[in-house]
């Protein structure tokens, strides 16, 4: 018979409550703070695989071809990667055969052969900002504030951010070195910043999972250009790792 899960529960007081309970969460419903965006057409297959990659571990690769985008990152452990890619309609339990599929007809023009399937699964992107950072003595921060396409990577990052800089001005003003309006900088600073994310990936997730041949002719072009020029790749790579806004952190 299985055991009844014990069920503990404390009441805690405190002056203030940080939600960071990811983007279903149950602080900003309960808040009644609303979370405007949508979710994206295409769904995405995740997998982490073992195989014999020709271009090594050293880098994440970027295949956009004429079948749709897939990703390969490489991950610590030898000859493992995560495979991500958007397709129309992905299935509940991607199986090595999908993942054979996708790099056999989107990836280097080579004999790859996956091994072995570490795990696998399947994921919608939303793009979504809370409409307000700040209710009364509750806060929001990380997924619960903000979610958009993983295209960059700043999903995590952004939350970090949020974390850093909702952590020093409560620090600031539990200790008394400001007053409580203070407190609003918190939204001042980090929404604009989430909004300007969402737009980033927005565009990339467009660029991404472009359907038009004209369009993707246009953009393979424009891509090769960039990766000529050192002073506008040097300004996208900054962009993309979300190390351009510098202000986001100060205070
Ligand atoms: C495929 C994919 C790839 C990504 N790649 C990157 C990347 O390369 N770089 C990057 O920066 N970001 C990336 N992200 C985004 C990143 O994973 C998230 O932005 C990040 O995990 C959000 O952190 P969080 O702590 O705000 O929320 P979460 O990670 O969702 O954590 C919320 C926590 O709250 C807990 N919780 C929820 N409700 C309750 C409750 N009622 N009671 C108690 N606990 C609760 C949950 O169990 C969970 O532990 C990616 C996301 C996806 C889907």
């Amino acid at each position: 018979m299985a055991a009844t899960p014990e069920i503990c529960s404390s009441i805690i007081q405190a002056r203030y409550a940080v939600g960071a309970d990811g983007m279903n969460s149950l602080v900003r419903q309960a808040a009644g703070i609303g979370f405007a965006g949508g979710t994206y057409e295409e769904s995405f297959i995740l997998a982490d695989v073992d195989m014999q990659w020709p271009l090594g571990q050293s880098g994440v690769s970027l295949f956009l071809s004429p079948e749709g985008m897939v990703v390969v990152a490489p991950l610590p452990q030898e000859n493992r990667y995560r495979i991500v890619a958007a397709v129309d309609v992905a299935p509940e339990h991607p199986q090595i055969a999908d993942i054979q599929a996708l790099i056999n007809t989107r990836g280097p023009e080579s004999d790859i052969e996956v091994l072995s399937m570490i795990w696998s699964s399947r994921f919608r992107v939303h793009h979504r900002v809370a409409e307000h950072y700040r209710e009364g003595r509750l806060f929001l921060m990380g997924d619960a504030a903000h979610v958009h396409s993983p295209a960059g990577g700043q999903g995590m990052n952004t939350g970090l951010v949020d974390a850093c800089f909702l952590g020093r001005i409560l620090a600031d003003v539990i200790s008394g070195r400001c007053d409580e309006r203070h407190l609003d900088r918190y939204e001042f600073k980090r929404k604009p910043a989430a909004e300007e994310v969402l737009r980033i990936t927005g565009r990339l997730m467009g660029m991404a999972t472009m359907q038009n041949i004209v369009k993707r002719r246009a953009r393979n072009i424009v891509l090769r250009i960039m990766n000529r020029l050192p002073p506008l790749k040097r300004k996208l790579e900054m962009n993309l790792s979300g190390l351009s806004r510098k202000y986001a952190a100060k205070i």
